[in-house]
């Protein structure tokens, strides 16, 4: 087991390495930029190092400086976190090259499942149902309207080399196909410097379901349920629940079998989860994230695992500390994004914290990094908490997620809060009755003008 492990990464997550690494007697290091100085995470740390400047290419994603930070330190190993370096192939081959661990899966899978259409084919070949589409990138107009033809309106057209739901324009007719192929292939250009996109047949009603599953890079692999996160805007997600309330013990089985055996297949390591949506009993590959995600605690609630824990396991050669056998969902749990905004437009909204006061009682987690004067910086993701819930069932999930949202306390800033008041007042999320545009809808009718 590694004695030292350096986290590339800030926030809420870091202090989640960071907890994970106490608990397991392994010695902590943070690195931080000039702006997070006073940060949480590197209050928490055995030991911080200043990697750069406020903008994170010039320090969090800086690879020289978070390897050079290893290497002052004998940090024998590197966990990204989510976001920053974690889907990043070229970083983790420099941590390879320098004789180092990197806390996920190799380089190969990573830039297998990076690029979304080898990431597609990938899937089929493992025997994973995927969304029709494309076969491979879209060249051309004229190449574009005859696939939308073949295929029947609506589509959706992507960016190959997306992520956080940029470079995706839907096109609803024929009419709407140039305008829409061209801006999303600017916005694809603009955002990750490569402009090839391809297209899918883009579903009406579905509910985004991911299966999360870890593998533990000698052919072993499990699945650790879904969770349902068709609560988004702008295709990022605010709320997550697991189980997913559509979702039978049955179809949970059925689809975690699938994906469980396709990355025992590909030899995968560490932790990933596979993103579905779901229509009509269906489930449509849409696209595999290599690392630990946001809304990991969910998974962790039901299931009492920690997946950062299994993750450094895994890492450091050693056997997961659970089979599929030993993996039964209990009640269920629900996840709040708790972002720096304002409402009704969720501007950014960085500034002190006055007052801070964190939500507890039984089956109550907050994740967050905040502090009473902390001053939120404005270069970074305005995600600054997440509030996790956990019940017996979901009615119970619902009413401690109301009761906490009842306690905290977060002055000084504007946040996503009240959102999460209203929608619990919704028939539909009592029901569970929603899918990936239930929430735009609602925000165009309830709060924006
Ligand atoms: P990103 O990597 O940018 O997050 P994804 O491929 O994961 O992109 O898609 C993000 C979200 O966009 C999905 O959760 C869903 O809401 C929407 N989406 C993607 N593909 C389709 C599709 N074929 N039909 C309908 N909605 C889609």
């Amino acid at each position: 087991m590694f004695d030292k492990i350096l986290i590339a990464n800030r926030g809420e997550i870091a202090l989640r390495v960071i907890r994970a690494c106490r608990e397991m007697g392994i010695q902590s290091v943070a690195v931080h930029s000039t702006a997070d100085a006073e940060a949480m995470h590197v209050r928490m740390a055995d030991e911080a190092v200043c990697i750069g400047p406020p903008s994170s290419t010039d320090s969090y994603l800086n690879h020289a400086a978070v390897l050079s930070a290893c290497e002052v330190t004998g940090a024998q190993a590197i966990h990204p976190g989510y976001g920053f370096l974690s889907e990043n192939a070229a970083f983790v081959q420099a941590v390879e090259d320098h004789g180092l661990t990197f806390i996920g899966p190799s380089a190969e899978h990573i830039r297998q499942m990076g690029d979304k259409i080898t990431a597609k084919e990938t899937a089929e070949k493992l025997g994973i149902p995927v969304v029709p589409g494309s076969e491979g990138g879209v060249p051309d107009l004229a190449t574009a309207k005859k696939v939308a033809a073949d295929m029947g309106y609506p589509v959706i057209i992507k960016a190959t080399a997306g992520g956080g739901g940029r470079g995706m324009k839907v096109a609803a007719t024929e009419k709407d196909i140039d305008t829409a192929f061209s801006t999303a292939r600017s916005e694809a250009k603009a955002a990750f410097g490569n402009d090839e996109v391809y297209m899918e047949k883009y579903l009406q009603k579905p509910r985004h379901i991911e299966v999360q599953v870890f593998g533990d890079g000698k052919g072993g692999g499990v699945h650790l349920g879904e969770r349902d996160c068709s609560l988004q805007r702008r295709h990022q997600k605010v709320f997550e629940e697991a189980p997913g309330p559509s979702i039978s013990a049955k179809e949970r089985a059925r689809i975690g079998g699938i994906c469980a055996n396709a990355i025992a297949k590909m030899g995968y390591s560490g932790a990933g989860t596979i993103e579905f949506l779901y229509e009509d009993g269906e489930f449509y590959f849409i696209e595999m994230n290599t690392r630990l995600q946001v809304e990991h605690p969910v998974t962790e609630a039901i299931f009492g695992q920690d997946l950062v824990r299994e993750q450094i396991r895994v890492a450091a050669g050693q056997p997961l500390s659970f089979t599929q056998d030993d993996l039964s969902v209990t009640g269920h749990a629900i996840e709040v994004r708790i972002n720096a905004e304002k409402l009704p437009n969720f501007a950014p909204s960085p500034g002190k914290i006055t007052q801070f006061h964190a939500p507890g009682g039984l089956g109550v987690r907050m994740d967050s990094a905040l502090y009473d004067g902390y001053t939120i910086p404005p270069y970074y993701d305005s995600l600054i908490g997440k509030l996790i819930v956990h019940g017996r069932d979901r009615p119970e999930a619902l009413a401690r997620l109301w009761r906490a949202l009842g306690e905290i306390i977060v002055d000084g800033v504007d946040t996503t809060l009240p959102l999460f008041s209203a929608l619990l007042a919704e028939p539909d999320i009592q029901s569970g009755d929603y899918n990936i545009h239930w929430l735009e809808k609602w925000l165009a009718q309830n709060l924006e003008d």
